[in-house]
């Protein structure tokens, strides 16, 4: 008897960028995690959680996480999905939407868990390359009459965002549901959030993993209209958002004011390592997102890469097709961009 479908069988799977452990002391600028800790508040209301929260099953709705974003984003709560980490969201869109042979459409190269998620479901992946700008690929994506479009804004791992009117557009001209993963919204200028009100088939993806500094948490949410929520709801798991995530979440949205002082800090520092990069000589994209993409002036991403590793210093390589002449690496603290500026100094 064969145990496994055979979609399963012969997909390769996601492989997460390097995870060391903590006590490893390396400067990490690869995964694309906020350098700087959660609020204060977090940390304060982490040491209130007691036996009893943690006894009791939690909110299936994760409704006080739910209220702190309405508020924060000014949406009705029924139009607010909670999940663990973002990462899940996608998981259900695909399971409530993509069966065997639907299509799913993106440009690439994108966030690669995309993929994952369509050969688990045996969906047909349809994959169109951007061009070296990075600009959305907006005839291609419509003329693939995919189930699901999806495009990343700030795309990972190019760092480029699509103006408003372009998604606006997009969103109108497809007939399938198109998926905007906002994962690194808070560090771009613009945001699609309206775009839920104008259409009918728009659902937008935040984490706080990112701006909010809680990778660790995993906690995420989805903004789409009520028809759409309403089947994403019986595909998730009843009690998906544990209760300390959904309760330090809360919280963590509530502090806007010190979310807001680190993506200040990090787009300043995103300016810096950009100007500073282009002054080694390397190809710097221009990006909304708390990490650049850069082409070093010698075609040699996968030695630096290596050279930087054995000094302690991760950053990303991807070791495939229209990636593997380039690195992206995460903005970190003002220290860490620091060293890691001297020693490509030393090796570039
Ligand atoms: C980090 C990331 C996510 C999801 O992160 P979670 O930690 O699961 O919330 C989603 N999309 C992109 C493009 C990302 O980079």
């Amino acid at each position: 008897m064969e145990y496994f479908r055979e979609n399963i069988k012969q997909m390769i799977g996601y492989i997460p960028g390097e995870q060391p452990s903590p006590e490893e002391q390396v400067i990490k600028l690869n995964t694309n995690e906020n350098p700087y800790p959660p609020s204060p508040e977090v940390l304060k209301e982490l040491k209130k959680i007691d036996a009893e929260a943690l006894r009791r099953y939690p909110d299936p709705m994760a409704n006080q996480f739910r209220r702190a974003v309405s508020r924060l984003l000014n949406v009705p709560v029924d139009w607010i999905i909670v999940t663990n980490g973002s990462d899940e969201l996608l998981s259900i869109v695909f399971r409530a939407c993509v069966g065997k042979g639907d299509k799913v459409a993106y440009p690439v190269p994108t966030y690669l868990l995309y993929k994952t998620l369509a050969e688990v479901q045996a969906g047909e992946v349809v994959e169109i390359p951007f061009d070296e700008d990075f600009s959305l690929p907006m005839d291609k994506l419509i003329d693939t009459r995919a189930k699901l479009t999806i495009i990343s804004s700030p795309n990972s791992p190019s760092g480029t965002t699509y103006p408003k009117e372009q998604v606006d557009e997009l969103a109108a001209k497809i007939d399938g549901l198109l998926l905007i993963d906002e994962a690194y919204v808070d560090f771009a200028d613009e945001d699609c959030l309206e775009l839920i009100a104008r259409h009918k088939n728009v659902i937008i993806l935040r984490t706080l993993s990112k701006g909010y500094s809680l990778a660790g948490i995993r906690l995420g949410f989805g903004i789409a209209r009520t028809e759409i929520l309403e089947q994403l709801f019986k595909v998730k798991d009843s009690y998906n958002v544990d209760a300390v995530a959904a309760r330090l979440g809360a919280i963590a949205i509530a502090d806007q004011q010190y979310k807001n002082a680190n993506v200040e800090k990090i787009k300043s520092a995103r300016a810096k390592m950009k100007v500073e990069l282009e002054r080694l000589g390397f190809r710097v994209w221009p990006s909304g997102g708390n990490f650049l993409l850069c082409r070093p002036p010698k075609n040699n991403a996968e030695e630096i890469y290596q050279t930087l590793k054995a000094r302690g210093i991760l950053i990303r390589y991807f070791n495939q097709q229209g990636l593997d002449d380039k690195l992206r690496i995460t903005i970190g603290t003002e220290e860490q961009n620091g060293v890691l500026i001297t020693v490509l100094k030393e090796i570039v």
